[in-house]
C-alpha cells in the first residue's frame, strides 16, 4: 500500500465520523429543543457517529489487524529461522573443523605408514637385487624365474606406496612447485630411455615422432613434468597389446605447447571415461588385462597439469586405443 492510500484511510477512519459528528451535534446545539427532542437527537448523532466509526473500523482497521499480526507471526518465523541458521553455522563450522582435524590425522597416517612401507619395501629390492646379480652364490633358472617375480612384486608394491604419498600429498597441497623454464626434450628422453626395458618386455615400440630439434621452453617443473610424462607412457605401454606401437609428439603454439602420447592398445570403454581422472578408477577392461594398478595416476597427472596452468583430456574407444593430450604454458608467454 502506498503512502498517499494509508493517508487517505487515516482521513476516512478517523476524520469522517468525527466531523460526521461534530456537524450533528453542533447542528442540535445550534437550534436547541428544551426537551426530549434535544437528547434524542444528541444520541442519535452520537450513535450514528459510533455506528460508523464500527463500519469504517470493521472494513479499514480489521484488515490491517489481521494483517499486522500476520506479519508479526512472519517476523517471529524469520527470526526463528534466523536463529536456527546462525546454531546450523556454528554446527558446520564445527563439523568442518572436526573433519579437517580428521583429514590431517588421515593424511599423516597414511603418510606415516607410507614412508614405513617405504624403507622395508626398498631394503628387500636392495637385497633381491643382490641375489639376483649372484653376488650371494650362483641361482639356478627356476630360482632366478622366481626371485624375479617377487622383485617385480616388490617394485609394484614401491610404486604404489609412492602413487598414495603422491596424491596425499597433491590433496593436502603440500607439494612445493620449483615454476621455471624447461625445455621438454631432455625430460622426454629420459623417460623414454627409462620405458624402454618395460616396452621391450611387452613387445612394444615407442617412438617420438618428428622429435624437433628445439622447442619453446615451457613453465614447469621438472620433476613434476617427469612425473606426469612416466606415468602417461607407462601407461601407454602397460595397456598396449604385444606389438602395439605407442607415439610421442610435441606440437608449439605461441602460447602453450601440446604433448600427445598416442597408443593403438585397450582404449577405454565409452561408458567409464568420465570417471577416468578420479582417484582410485580404473577401468574394466584395464583390470581384466592388467591387475595391478592403483589407479591413482591419472588424478596425480590431471593435479599436476592444471597446477601448471595446463589442461588434459583424451579421446578413446574401446579396442583401439587412447591419445591423451595435455598442454602446458609457453615460459615465455607467462
Ligand atoms: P592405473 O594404471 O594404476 O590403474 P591410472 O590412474 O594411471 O591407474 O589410470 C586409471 C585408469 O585409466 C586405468 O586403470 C585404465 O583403466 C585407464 N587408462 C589409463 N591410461 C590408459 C591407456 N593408455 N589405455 C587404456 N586405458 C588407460
Amino acid at each position: 500500500m502506498n503512502k498517499k492510500t494509508q493517508q487517505r484511510r487515516v482521513f476516512v477512519v478517523l476524520l469522517l465520523p468525527l466531523a460526521l459528528f461534530f456537524a450533528v451535534a453542533g447542528t442540535v446545539f445550534l437550534f436547541p429543543h428544551e426537551n426530549i427532542l434535544h437528547l434524542v437527537s444528541f444520541l442519535t448523532a452520537l450513535l450514528l457517529s459510533v455506528a460508523i466509526q464500527a463500519a469504517v473500523f470493521q472494513r479499514h482497521i480489521m484488515p490491517n489487524v489481521v494483517e499486522l499480526q500476520k506479519f508479526k507471526q512472519i517476523a517471529s518465523e524469520q527470526e526463528k529461522g534466523a536463529q536456527m541458521l546462525v546454531r546450523r553455522d556454528l554446527e558446520l563450522t564445527r563439523a568442518n573443523e572436526q573433519l579437517r582435524k580428521l583429514d590431517e590425522v588421515k593424511s599423516s597416517f597414511i603418510s606415516v605408514v607410507a614412508h614405513q612401507l617405504r624403507t622395508p619395501l626398498s631394503g628387500i629390492k636392495w637385497t633381491l637385487n643382490l641375489v639376483l646379480k649372484g653376488d650371494l652364490g650362483a641361482l639356478s633358472e627356476e630360482q632366478q624365474t622366481f626371485l624375479f617375480k617377487a622383485y617385480e612384486s616388490n617394485d609394484r608394491m614401491i610404486a604404489l606406496v609412492n602413487d598414495m604419498l603422491g596424491a596425499d600429498r597433491i590433496e593436502s597441497g603440500k607439494i612445493r612447485y620449483q615454476f621455471a623454464p624447461l625445455s621438454l626434450l631432455p625430460v622426454i628422453d629420459a623417460v623414454l630411455f627409462e620405458l624402454s626395458p618395460l616396452a621391450g618386455a611387452k613387445g612394444v615400440a615407442v617412438q617420438f615422432k618428428n622429435r624437433p630439434e628445439k622447442i619453446p621452453l615451457v613453465r614447469a617443473d621438472a620433476e613434476q613434468m617427469r612425473a606426469v610424462l612416466q606415468n602417461l607412457l607407462e601407461n601407454a605401454v602397460k595397456y598396449s597389446r604385444a606389438g602395439g606401437t605407442v607415439l610421442i609428439a610435441l606440437a608449439a603454439g605461441n602460447r602453450e605447447v601440446t604433448v600427445t602420447i598416442k597408443d593403438d592398445g585397450i582404449g577405454i570403454p565409452q561408458e567409464q571415461q568420465k570417471s577416468i581422472f578420479e582417484r582410485f578408477f580404473r577401468a574394466s577392461n584395464a583390470v581384466k588385462v592388467e591387475t595391478d594398478g592403483s589407479g591413482l595416476g591419472l588424478f596425480i597427472v590431471k593435479s599436476i597439469v592444471e597446477k601448471h596452468g595446463g589442461r588434459i583430456w583424451f579421446e578413446s574407444e574401446e579396442g583401439k586405443g587412447v591419445t591423451f593430450y595435455f598442454t602446458l604454458p609457453v615460459a615465455q608467454a607467462v
